[in-house]
Parts: C-alpha cells; structure tokens; sequence
C-alpha cells in the first residue's frame, strides 16, 4: 500500500450531496441491515484500499485516469516507466503528445488520456502551483477528472472523505445489495452517501470493489463464499 501523502479528514458534506426521496433508495436500506454490511465488509476485507501504484497524489491522479476502461494490473505495468521519466506535472504538461500516446497506448483510449493528462498536469502547474488541490471543485475543473476520479484522489491520497467512489463494481454491487435503484453513477453515490457513514465512506468503496473483484462478479458471482449472502437477496444469487 502506497502511503497517505498528508492526512486532513474534513467532515462537511458536499454541496452536491442532496438528500435522495426514500423511493429513490434501495429496498434494503434498513439501517441495522446497513450496519450488519458494513461490519462484515470490514471483517472480510479490513485491509481493502487502492490497488494503483503510487507513490503521492499527482501520480495516483495519472494513474486513476490511465484506468478508465482498463485494468489495474495493466496501469500499474505501464506507470513505473512513465513516472520515471515524467516526474512531476511540470514533465507531463509540456511533455510530446505523440510520445505519450505509445507509452500509455497499452491502457486504451490512448489519445483522449494523452489530453487529459497533459490538461490536468498543465493546470496544476499554472494555476495550482504544481500541487494537486485538495477541494472536489477544484479538482473538478481539470481536463478528464470527473467525481469518480476527484473521490479516489481525496479518499486515498488526502483521507478526505466528501463522496464514495462509484465504479463498475460499485454499481453493480449496490444493486444487488439493494442499496441504491438507480443505474447513474451520480444518482447511486447520493444514495450510498445517505445511507452509509461518512467515516466509512472511503473505506466502504474500497471493500466493495475488492467484494467485486473476488468474489461478487459480474457473471457468475460466487455467492457460496460470499459472507454476505444471508443479508444479499439479489436475484442474481447463485445458491
Ligand atoms: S450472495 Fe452472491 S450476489 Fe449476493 S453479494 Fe454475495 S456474491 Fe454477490
């Protein structure tokens, strides 16, 4: 695991964060079924955290873009290289776009990442003083970093928890724990923040992806190893 590089937990609640209808919820909202998830996702996975490669925040952040459509075993082959020779933003920012392109053309959608991370390194370096800012809104305003990305850079990197990351995994498991209804990535991280803590809320992202690597997969999810099975009545079971 790749250290925090400062730790400032912030509690506030985004402005984003509305409060869902309780019809807009899952069905199993039921905060005691709530509390038995959690305590079994912490007791199967109480070590669950980011499986990218980094070593401080603007890597996790190149990182986390490389991974859009794309495994994590695959950016972390490909990110040793790249870091050495591009150190920091300053590197990335006025780096040749066409060299880019081949070193991070294994991780797919090699020409829009290239955009984006010279974008986002380019703005850090001449409007964040080369330092990767720390706010959701902030993060926001470079070039390919939407929620998704701006969480896992806050949750890991910074410890600040103001949202839940909501990847693949995450949506597929939170509709088969009956946790949210909704197929939009948006709409399901405003019912997960309502219905799990916030101190969890980092954690809680991580447990679910590892749960949907390991064992609650997509096509035939293992539901005979799962500890979650007697509190998961997803049609999808598999016993
Ligand atoms: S019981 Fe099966 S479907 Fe439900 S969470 Fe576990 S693996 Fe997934």
């Amino acid at each position: 695991m790749a250290p925090r590089t400062k730790t400032a937990k912030k509690t506030a609640r985004p402005k984003t964060a509305k409060q869902p209808k309780k019809s807009d919820l899952g069905r199993g909202t039921d905060p005691a079924r709530v509390r038995k998830i959690l305590a079994k996702l912490d007791e199967t996975y109480p070590d669950a955290t980011c499986a990218l490669h980094h070593q401080n925040a603007f890597q996790l952040l190149i990182a986390t873009i490389l991974s859009a459509q794309c495994t994590d075993e695959r950016v972390n082959m490909v990110t040793p290289a790249l870091f050495k020779k591009y150190p920091n933003p300053k590197a990335f920012a006025y780096a040749d776009p066409s060299e880019l392109e081949k070193e991070i053309r294994p991780t797919g959608f090699f020409r829009n990442k290239t955009k984006s991370i010279m974008g986002a390194s380019k703005r850090i370096v001449e409007e964040f003083q080369g330092e990767v800012p720390r706010t959701m809104d902030q993060l926001l305003t470079l070039p390919g970093v939407a929620r998704k990305t701006a969480n896992v850079v806050l949750g890991v990197a910074f410890g600040i928890a103001v949202g839940v990351v909501v990847d693949t995994h995450v949506t597929r498991l939170s509709h088969r724990l009956d946790l949210s209804g909704h197929s939009d990535p948006g709409k399901i991280e405003i019912d997960l923040m309502a219905v799990i803590p916030q101190e969890k809320w980092i954690s809680f992202s991580h447990q679910l992806i590892w749960h949907g690597r390991r064992i609650c997969q997509a096509r035939k999810p293992r539901c005979l190893e799962c500890t979650l099975e007697p509190l998961c009545y997803s049609k999808d079971k598999t016993i």
